[in-house]
C-alpha cells in the first residue's frame, strides 16, 4: 500500500490521544507489518567536536552562550574517530553518527578531516552518519561521495513551537538542508525532542512535518528531554513514560516504514517503559555510555535488555546497501568555499536570554 504524505495535525493529535491500548495495539500491528519485529538497530553516537557552538538552542548544554559543566574539545582526529568506531563495531553497532557542535558545515580542512572519517568508517563495513548541522547542495554531495549512510538534522519540534526554543537559526533552513542531503543518495535522519514544554498539539506539528516530506525520513530519533542543569530548560518537568510510549507508537503508524529511534533520555526510563516503546516501534537505540554530552545507558546494560526481550541487533546495511567510498584524489566534487545567508530570526527568547544572563554573572 502506498504511503500516505498528506497528513494533517487534527489526523495525528487524534492518533495520539486515542485510547492507549488501542493506540498501542495499531503501532504494534503496523510495526509488524514493515519491520521484525524482534530487530533493533543500534547506532553509536560520537561527539567529534564537542561545545562552544554559537547556537542559543534552549535544550543544549553545548551552546557556548549557557553555562553548563561540559568539557569541549576540538576536532578529533582521524584515527581518533577509527578507534572509536571500531570499538562500537565491536559492541553490537552497525552504525556510528559523528555528531559536530556547528551551526553549519564550511569548507576547509576541518571538513576534509570529516569526510577521511566518513570514509575511514565506511571501510569498516558500518553504516557512517553525521550531524553536522545546516549543509549546502555541494556539501551534501562530497559526503555522499565519502560513503556517507545518513545525514541527521533534527526539526527538533513543531514549526509553531520551535519559535521558544530558539532564535538563532530558522525552520525553514532546517528542511532546506534536508532536501539538500536528499539530491543525494543519503538517507535523511529527522526527529525531534518532547518535554520542553510543547503541547501534544505540537508534537503532532512535529510529526506533520516529518511524516508530509516525501519520501518520509528513513530514520526518525524521538528523544526525551534531558534537563542540563545552566541551559533553559534546566528546570522542565521529565517526560512521562507514557508520553514517550504514545509519540513513538504514533511515529509508527504516520511513517510505517521508518526506523524509529529511541534516543536522548532513556536513563530515566525503566526497562518495562523502554519494552513499550518497542512494542510499539521503536526499532533503533543509541548505545554507550554518553549521548554527545547526557547520561545514556551503559551497552552491556542494552544487551543485558536485548537479551531478556529477545531482540537482536540488526546488521548493517538491511535496509540499504553500502554506499561506495570515493577517495579523495579522485573526487568529483571541489570545495566551493560557500558562504551560504542560513537565516537568522534573532527574536526574544525569555528563558535563553535569562540564561545567557545568568551565566555571565557566573563567570
Ligand atoms: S543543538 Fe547543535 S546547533 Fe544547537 S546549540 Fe547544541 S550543538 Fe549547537
Amino acid at each position: 500500500m502506498a504511503l500516505k504524505h498528506d497528513w494533517t495535525k487534527e489526523e495525528i493529535l487524534d492518533i495520539y490521544n486515542k485510547p492507549f491500548m488501542d493506540l498501542l495495539y495499531e503501532a504494534a500491528s503496523i510495526h509488524r507489518e514493515h519491520h521484525d519485529p524482534n530487530t533493533v538497530q543500534v547506532s553509536t553516537l560520537l561527539s567529534i567536536k564537542t561545545g562552544g557552538c554559537p547556537e542559543d538552542c534552549g535544550y543544549c548544554p553545548q551552546a557556548a552562550r549557557y553555562h553548563t559543566d561540559i568539557e569541549g574539545n576540538d576536532l578529533m582526529s582521524v584515527n581518533q574517530v577509527k578507534a572509536q568506531a571500531l570499538r562500537a563495531k565491536a559492541s553490537g553497532s552497525s552504525r556510528v553518527c559523528m555528531g559536530a557542535a556547528w551551526r553549519n558545515v564550511k569548507d576547509g580542512e576541518e571538513f576534509d578531516n570529516v569526510l577521511e572519517m566518513v570514509r575511514s568508517i565506511n571501510k569498516l563495513d558500518m553504516e557512517v552518519c553525521c550531524t553536522l548541522g545546516m549543509l549546502t547542495e555541494n556539501q551534501a554531495a562530497r559526503l555522499a561521495e565519502a560513503g556517507l549512510y545518513a545525514y541527521n538534522h533534527n526539526l527538533d519540534t513543531s514549526e509553531d513551537y520551535y519559535k521558544e526554543v530558539i532564535s538563532t537559526r530558522g525552520f525553514d533552513d532546517r528542511v532546506a538542508t534536508i532536501d539538500n542531503v536528499r539530491k543525494t543518495n543519503v538517507t535523511v535522519c529527522s526527529g525531534g525532542i518532547i518535554g520542553m514544554g510543547e503541547s501534544p498539539a505540537d508534537r503532532a506539528g512535529m510529526l506533520v512535518a516529518l511524516a508530509t516530506l516525501n519520501p518520509q525520513p528513513e530514520s526518525v530519533p524521538i528523544n526525551a528531554l534531558v534537563p542540563v542543569e545552566g541551559t533553559p530548560m534546566e528546570e522542565q518537568e521529565p517526560v512521562p513514560i507514557w508520553d514517550m510510549i504514545r509519540m513513538v507508537a504514533t511515529t509508527r503508524i504516520v511513517m510505517p516504514e521508518t526506523q524509529v529511534r529511541l534516543s536522548a533520555g532513556r536513563t530515566q526510563m525503566s526497562r518495562e517503559g523502554q519494552a513499550m516503546c518497542f512494542f510499539a516501534g521503536a526499532n533503533s537505540i543509541f548505545a554507550g555510555d554518553k549521548l554527545l554530552t547526557t547520561p545514556n545507558p551503559d551497552v552491556n546494560e542494552d544487551m543485558e535488555m536485548f537479551k531478556m526481550l529477545g531482540l537482536n541487533p540488526q546488521k548493517p546495511f538491511v535496509k540499504k546497501s553500502q554506499p561506495e567510498s570515493v577517495a579523495a584524489e579522485n573526487s568529483q566534487f571541489q570545495s566551493q568555499n560557500e558562504k551560504p545567508k542560513w537565516s537568522r530570526p534573532g527574536h526574544k527568547i525569555e528563558r535563553n536570554l535569562e540564561a545567557q544572563q545568568k551565566a555571565k554573572t557566573k563567570v
